[in-house]
């Protein structure tokens, strides 16, 4: 049996999660603003340190496996933005980087970052935006959304989120991660119903656009078959998969591109693909 970090372990995905993996016999810390074993707003930089400590802590340095489902979804709200870009990038970044030591510790551990669909199927997201939360400032991508108008909640969510899924594919694959046993992957799911899908609903504006987005299975995906493929991820399962992101979406992603992927990678590219590999760059 294993011990295992969940942050967003009180609603929604995470919560379903915590329940599958508490089932199987595994130990669970939980990580949330409310109602889990640590406590933590992961917007502030005091609030994950704080968190990423009291899991080090009260896993005694070693981690078999971790799931970041901590979010919020595109909605609109005082301070939004700022909290989507926080939660979302840093949230996840800041805890992955301080628990990598004890994910090392387990030899095999497994880490699901919880990404989405929006990354491929959100257009014109501000690249600007993209850039500014790789390097950490929430502040700049702020400003790379500004003249969005009501489109800046959609802007800033899909940017948080292909801001970390790069984060992950990154850093998956580094000797330090790879080479440690840890496998790193991204799960992308498409409409999900939880408070966070709600909240949308809710929103007239929104509603009209949610209820319109085309899913080719049709309907949303439900909390449970999400955390299905999160304890698939982190299982031995997951030896040979490694920066991957699984798109569990009902088809919206290969809807809307079809032939853009598998694409080869360009031969400029290759050279500076391997000396990164072989640490010489
Ligand atoms: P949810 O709202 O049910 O759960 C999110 C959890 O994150 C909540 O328990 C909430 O308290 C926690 N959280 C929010 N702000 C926090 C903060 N500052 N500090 C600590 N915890 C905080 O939503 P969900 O749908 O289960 O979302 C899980 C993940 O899935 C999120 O990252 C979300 O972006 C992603 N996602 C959701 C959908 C969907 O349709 N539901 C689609 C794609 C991706």
């Amino acid at each position: 049996m294993g011990t295992y970090a969940i942050t967003g372990s009180a609603s929604g995905m995470g919560a379903a999660a915590v329940a599958r993996l508490r089932a199987d016999g595994h130990t669970v810390l939980t990580v949330d603003i409310k109602d889990a074993d640590v406590v933590a707003d992961l917007s502030t930089a005091d609030g994950r340190a704080d968190a990423a400590a009291q899991v080090l802590a009260a896993c005694a340095g070693r981690l078999d496996g971790a799931v970041l489902a901590a979010g919020l979804g595109p909605s609109e709200g005082a301070d939004r933005l700022r909290l989507i870009g926080a939660v979302n990038y840093l949230g996840v970044v800041d805890l992955l980087t301080r628990w990598r030591p004890a994910l090392a510790v387990a030899q095999n551990a497994k880490v699901v970052v919880v990404g989405s669909n929006s990354t491929t199927t959100t257009p014109a997201v501000p690249n600007r935006a993209v850039r500014a939360l790789l390097a950490g400032d929430v502040d700049r991508a702020l400003r790379a959304v500004r003249l969005y108008g009501p489109g800046k909640p959609a802007m800033m969510y899909a940017a948080s989120k292909i801001a970390v899924t790069r984060w992950a594919r990154r850093t998956a694959v580094l000797p330090e991660w790879a080479g440690a046993g840890i496998r790193l992957n991204v799960l992308a799911p498409g409409a999900v119903m939880t408070p966070l899908l709600q909240e949308q609903l809710d929103n007239k504006r929104q509603a009209r656009f949610v209820e319109k987005f085309p899913v080719p299975v049709g309907g949303y995906g439900e909390p449970d078959l999400l955390a299905r493929w999160m304890c698939f991820l982190l299982s031995d399962a997951a030896d040979f998969v490694c920066g991957s992101v699984i798109f569990v979406d009902g088809g919206t992603d290969a809807l809307f591109r079809g032939d853009d992927w598998p694409r080869p990678v360009p031969v400029r590219r290759i050279g500076r693909y391997v000396r990164r590999f072989l640490g010489r760059s």
